[in-house]
C-alpha cells in the first residue's frame, strides 16, 4: 500500500465510487492518455470520478498530498494541460450522461461528456446544442472557453447557451451557478475556461435542428486560392443565417467526390452547411458556384449526427498537434494574400488553416453578458492547426503555424486570439484575449480559487 502524508491511495479508492489509477495499475497508460501525442504526461494519480462527491474526494486527496491538479474532460486541449506529471488528474470521462427535457428545451450533460454524447441524446428529440466540429471533443474545455462550430451563426457559441452549471470549487463546495445564483461565477465560467472549479454538470438551452441538414463542400485548387477567397468573401455577407460558413485551407480529401488526380492536392474549401430550408441552401451554393466555379462541388443531405462525426477520423487520437489562432474583422486582400502565400509552407498533409465565420447569433449576444474573450462584432476566426504523424514534422508545422499567426497579426482584432486555440501559455496573449474582462475574471478567481489550484488551463491569476 502506498502511504504518504495525507492518507493512502487506498483511502482515496475507498472514498470514491469511480476508479483510481496509479502507475502500478495495468490500465494506467490508457487512463493517462491525452488526444495530442505531443503531450505525454505521467500523473501520480488519475481519479476517474463518477459524481461531484468523487471530485470533492479527489481534490481533498490532492490537497492533502500537495499534488498539482489537472482536470480532464475530452482530453483535447492541445497544450496537454489536462494531464500533469506527478500530479492528480480529475478525470471526468466517467461522467458522460446526458438527459434531455424536450418540453423545456433543456439538456443536462455530465462534466466529462463529449460532443457526440450530447448530439446523440439531443437529436433523439430533434434538438441540439451549438458545439464544435469534431465529435470526440469534450464539452468541458470547449464550452468553458467558448465553443464555436456548425451552429454558431444560428444559435451562438456553446457558452452562450448555458443555463447553469454544477461546479465543485477549490474549497470543496458543490455549487449550482446560474444567472440567479453565484451570478459572477456563472459569468466567469462562460468563457473564462477551467479557472474557477470543476464543472460536474452543464445545463444547456436547446435549439431545433435536423434531423437532416444540408452539407456543401466546394473546393478550389491552390492556384485559384486568391479568387476563391475573394468569391467567398463576397458571398458570405449575402448568405442566410441558416447557412454556416467554415473556410479551410487544406489538402483535398481522398474522397470519392474529389477527382483522383486532385486527392491530397492543396487548395481552399468552403464548407457550407444548411440548417434551414434546403432550397435556401441550394441557392446559396449556386450563388458561390456561379461566382467562381469550383473544382469540386459536393452537396448532399446528411443527418446532423453524421455531420457531427464527419471530421472525427481526420482528427483521430494519437497524432502530434499544435494550434494557435487569429481573429480579424474582414477577409481583406491582405489577409487573403497571407493565407494563399502560407498554404504551401505546410509539411504535414493534415495541417490546415480553418476559418470560422462568426456573425448573426454570435454577434447578437451582449459582449458583456459572458466572460468570453473577444468582440462580438462580425469577424473571422482562423485556427492554424498543425497535425503531424511524428514529432519532427510537428516541429516544422509548429513553426509554420506561429509564422502564419504572426503574419496575420497586423490585421488581427487582438494579440490574443481564441483561448481554446492556445497551445501555449503565454500570459500576454491571455490578457490580450480577455482585454477589459481580465481584471474582473481575476477578482472572481480570487474569490473562488485564491490559491490557484486550477492553474493547468489558460490561467487567470487571482487578483
Ligand atoms: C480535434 C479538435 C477539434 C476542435 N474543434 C473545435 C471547434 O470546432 N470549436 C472550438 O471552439 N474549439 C475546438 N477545439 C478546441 C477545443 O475547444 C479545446 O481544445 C478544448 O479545450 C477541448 O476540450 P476538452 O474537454 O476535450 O479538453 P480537455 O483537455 O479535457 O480539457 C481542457 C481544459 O479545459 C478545462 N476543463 C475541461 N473540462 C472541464 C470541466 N468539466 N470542468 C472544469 N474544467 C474543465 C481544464 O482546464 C482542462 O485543462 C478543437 C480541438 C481539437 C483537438
Amino acid at each position: 500500500m502506498t502511504r504518504t502524508l495525507g492518507g493512502s491511495i487506498e483511502e482515496l479508492r475507498a472514498a470514491m465510487a469511480g476508479v483510481v489509477f496509479t502507475p502500478e495499475d495495468s490500465d494506467y497508460d490508457q487512463a493517462r492518455l491525452l488526444w495530442n501525442a505531443d503531450a505525454d504526461r505521467r500523473p501520480a494519480v488519475v481519479a476517474r470520478c463518477s459524481s461531484a462527491a468523487d471530485v470533492v474526494a479527489a481534490l481533498r486527496y490532492a490537497r492533502a498530498e500537495g499534488l498539482e491538479v489537472a482536470v480532464r474532460c475530452g482530453a483535447h486541449s492541445v497544450s496537454g494541460q489536462s494531464g500533469v506529471d506527478g500530479g492528480l488528474v480529475v478525470d471526468l470521462s466517467g461522467m458522460r450522461e446526458v438527459t434531455v427535457d424536450p418540453e423545456r428545451k433543456l439538456a443536462r450533460a455530465g462534466g466529462g461528456a463529449l460532443i457526440s454524447d450530447l448530439d446523440a441524446a439531443t437529436q433523439a428529440h430533434g434538438l441540439a446544442v451549438p458545439t464544435g466540429l469534431v465529435g470526440h471533443t469534450g464539452i468541458g474545455g470547449l464550452t468553458l472557453g467558448g465553443g464555436m462550430g456548425w451552429l454558431t451563426r444560428q444559435a451562438g457559441m456553446a457558452c452562450d447557451n448555458l443555463e447553469s452549471v454544477e461546479i465543485v470549487v477549490a474549497d470543496g463546495r458543490i455549487l449550482r451557478a446560474s444567472a440567479e445564483r453565484d451570478a459572477d461565477l456563472f459569468w466567469a465560467v462562460r468563457g473564462g475556461g477551467g479557472n474557477f472549479g470543476v464543472v460536474t454538470e452543464f445545463e444547456y438551452r436547446l435549439h431545433e435542428v435536423g434531423p437532416m441538414i444540408q452539407f456543401g463542400f466546394l473546393f478550389w485548387e491552390a492556384e485559384r486560392g486568391r479568387e476563391a477567397l475573394r468569391a467567398i468573401r463576397e458571398a458570405v455577407v449575402t448568405l442566410p443565417r441558416s447557412c454556416n460558413v467554415v473556410v479551410a485551407g487544406l489538402n483535398a480529401p481522398p474522397a470519392p467526390f474529389v477527382p483522383a488526380e486532385h486527392h491530397l492536392k492543396p487548395g481552399f474549401a468552403l464548407i457550407l452547411c444548411g440548417f434551414g430550408d434546403p432550397d435556401e441552401h441550394t441557392r446559396a451554393v449556386a450563388r458561390v458556384s456561379a461566382a467562381l466555379p469550383p473544382l469540386v462541388e459536393a452537396v448532399t443531405p446528411m443527418p446532423y449526427t453524421v455531420l457531427g462525426q464527419a471530421f472525427d477520423e481526420a482528427n483521430a487520437w494519437g497524432q502530434y498537434a499544435y494550434e494557435t489562432s487569429a481573429r480579424y474583422a474582414e477577409l481583406t486582400d491582405d489577409v487573403i494574400d497571407v493565407m494563399v502565400a502560407q498554404l504551401g509552407g505546410r509539411t504535414s498533409p493534415a495541417t490546415a488553416l480553418l476559418t470560422y465565420r462568426l456573425d448573426q447569433a454570435y454577434s447578437e449576444v451582449d459582449p458583456d453578458a459572458t466572460a468570453f474573450g473577444g468582440t462580438r462584432d462580425p469577424q473571422y476566426n482562423t485556427f492554424m492547426l498543425a497535425i503531424a504523424p511524428d514529432a519532427e514534422t510537428m516541429g516544422a508545422d509548429r513553426s509554420w503555424a506561429r509564422g502564419v499567426r504572426d503574419s496575420l497579426a497586423p490585421f488581427a482584432l487582438d494579440a490574443g486570439g481564441y483561448v481554446n486555440a492556445m497551445a501555449e501559455r503565454e500570459e500576454h496573449r491571455v490578457r490580450a484575449a480577455y482585454g477589459d474582462k481580465y481584471d474582473r475574471l481575476a477578482r472572481i478567481k480570487a474569490e473562488y480559487d485564491p490559491g490557484n489550484v486550477f492553474h493547468r488551463n489558460i490561467n487567470i491569476k487571482p487578483a
